[in-house]
């Protein structure tokens, strides 16, 4: 952690000292494997190239003064691409005017959802507001639902209760507007599911969990609940709700696959099967969901679906995480997509035949410089975002831009309160250790010091406050 830390840290602070980053790396020779140095030497180019000046793609070709820089999506994609680029040092002439654009007032940090529904983590910590973060920067935020891109026309159209229509003329274009649950293939789920992707959905589910805890005393039977999906989200949720009941309610887990976590490392497997075993949670494989009702749900098998009769389960509450899409109305933006409507882009991540749009995160559909599909993770999100903002950079001041390279570091999960897996680096951790690495890991990536130090200070100073709010002088 320290050490990935560190080195984090000198990517960052040496990023515009090309002699400085030499030096790092010459003094860290054995410290990094080849293949990290080969990512912090394509840092270390970065930075020459920024510092010496490196001849232009097209000499007779000027920089673009004052740019319009549009960013779609507040989340890790378009957050960090906007931050990123608020840091670099633009000149007099050239420095963009940034316009950040958003549905919701808050960014929230998904991978602690979990958190905020179970009452662990307050919303300030999961959920800043934008106007919090963007404090001290030149970055203008626009609370708004993006309706409309022109291609051609290069403008944004923007709708907002409070101002109504907005249109955004741009330079250069980030779309990084996510996805969103895709509830429309099975009846009655839009109605009866409860999907876990939003702070709306966190607030919803911990109110229904609180309501459950009341149906139980009350009526003194185990709530029923059914996970739909079983990959990290699901697995995850499944573990902290039967955490939550501390194994007095039926946990059901589905997936429509052979085995849970099925993208998950070896490790990573074990131990959340083990810990879902130790919770009673009742895997459902093979199996898919056919139809939700209010008070049940039914599934068919994946093998023989025509099979009668389906299987009945009563139910108390459905979560949903088993499949999401990208918005509606990216369909109607004059794009080159995938079948499963991500836009397409060329591993620079600009959006095939327009070099003025960059597109990244979950709504992107991006193979890497080494030819591997990117998943739709925060930690590929916030890596083409470094990316993204650089070639944003090397766009406007007609320079070469870089192609994207993954690097995985990692994989962490949550599995309760004080309980998770996780393999960094390759080193396999599991139960608090894990968790405290997760959360650790968690803090580095948040997306400004500023909260970043606020956070890290509450993890510290609540337990000590707790510990002298209970200690009483024995007089
Ligand atoms: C519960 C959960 C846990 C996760 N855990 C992990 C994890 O542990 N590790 C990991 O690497 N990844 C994790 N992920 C995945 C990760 O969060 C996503 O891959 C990542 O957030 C993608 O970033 P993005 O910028 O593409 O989209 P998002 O972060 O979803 O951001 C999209 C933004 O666009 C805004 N938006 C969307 N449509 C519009 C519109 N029409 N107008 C205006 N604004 C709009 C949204 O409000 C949102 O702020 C998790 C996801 C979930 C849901």
């Amino acid at each position: 952690m320290l050490l990935a830390y560190v080195c984090g840290m000198c990517r960052w602070k040496v990023s515009f000292d090309c002699f400085s980053r030499t030096c790092f790396l010459n003094s860290t020779r054995f410290l990094f494997p080849s293949k990290r140095r080969q990512v912090l030497t394509r840092h270390l180019h970065l930075s020459c190239i920024y510092t010496s000046g490196e001849k232009s793609v097209n000499s007779s070709k000027k920089p673009v003064l004052h740019p319009k820089i549009t960013i779609l999506g507040g989340g890790f994609g378009g957050l960090y691409t906007a931050l990123f680029l608020s840091r670099y040092p633009w000149t007099r002439l050239t420095r963009p005017k940034i316009t950040l654009v958003d549905r919701s007032e808050r960014f929230v940090f998904l991978p602690m959802l979990y958190e905020l529904a179970f009452g662990q983590l307050d919303k300030w910590q999961v959920a800043p507001t934008f106007s919090q973060l963007l404090q001290g920067t030149d970055i203008d935020f626009v609370l708004g639902q993006v309706e409309k891109v022109d291609v051609q026309g290069s403008t944004c159209e923007i709708f907002s209760t409070k101002h109504g229509h907005k249109v955004l003329q741009h330079d250069r274009l980030v779309i990084a507007i996510g996805t969103e649950p895709s509830l429309s293939s099975v009846p009655g789920a839009d109605k009866y599911t409860l999907p876990f992707r939003t702070l709306e959905h966190a607030e919803l589910l911990k109110q229904k969990l609180a309501n459950l805890t009341k149906i139980r005393r009350q009526q003194g039977r185990e709530p029923i609940i059914f996970v739909i999906g079983g990959s990290y989200s699901g697995v995850e949720l499944a573990s902290n709700v039967a955490e939550y009941f501390q194994g007095k309610a039926k946990v059901y887990i589905v997936d429509r696959g052979s085995r849970l976590l099925d993208a998950a490392s070896d490790h990573n497997r074990n131990i959340a099967l083990q810990t879902l075993r130790s919770w009673n949670v009742e895997t459902l494989l093979g199996m898919e969901v056919s139809c939700v009702t209010e008070d049940a749900v039914l599934l068919k098998s994946v093998e023989e679906p025509f099979q009668e009769p389906q299987k009945k389960f009563d139910v108390d509450l459905v979560l949903w995480t088993a499949g999401f899409k990208p918005s509606s109305w990216l369909s109607f933006v004059e794009l080159e997509k995938d079948s499963t409507g991500r836009i397409l882009t060329s591993s620079t991540l600009q959006a095939n035949g327009h070099e003025d749009i960059f597109v990244l995160g979950d709504a992107a559909a991006v193979t890497d410089v080494n030819g591997q599909k990117c998943k739709a993770t925060a930690q590929v999100a916030i890596q083409q975002a470094q990316c993204a903002a650089w070639n944003i950079w090397a766009s406007l001041c007609n320079k070469k831009p870089i192609p994207f390279r993954y690097e995985h570091l990692g994989e962490l999960m949550t599995l309760g309160k004080y309980n998770g897996t996780a393999e960094v680096f390759g080193i396999p951790l599991s139960g608090t250790s894990a968790q405290v690495t997760r959360r650790l890991a968690y803090l580095y990536r948040m997306p400004t010091h500023l909260h970043r130090w606020k956070v890290g200070q509450n993890w510290v100073l609540k337990p000590v406050g707790c510990l002298f709010d209970n200690f009483s002088f024995p007089l």
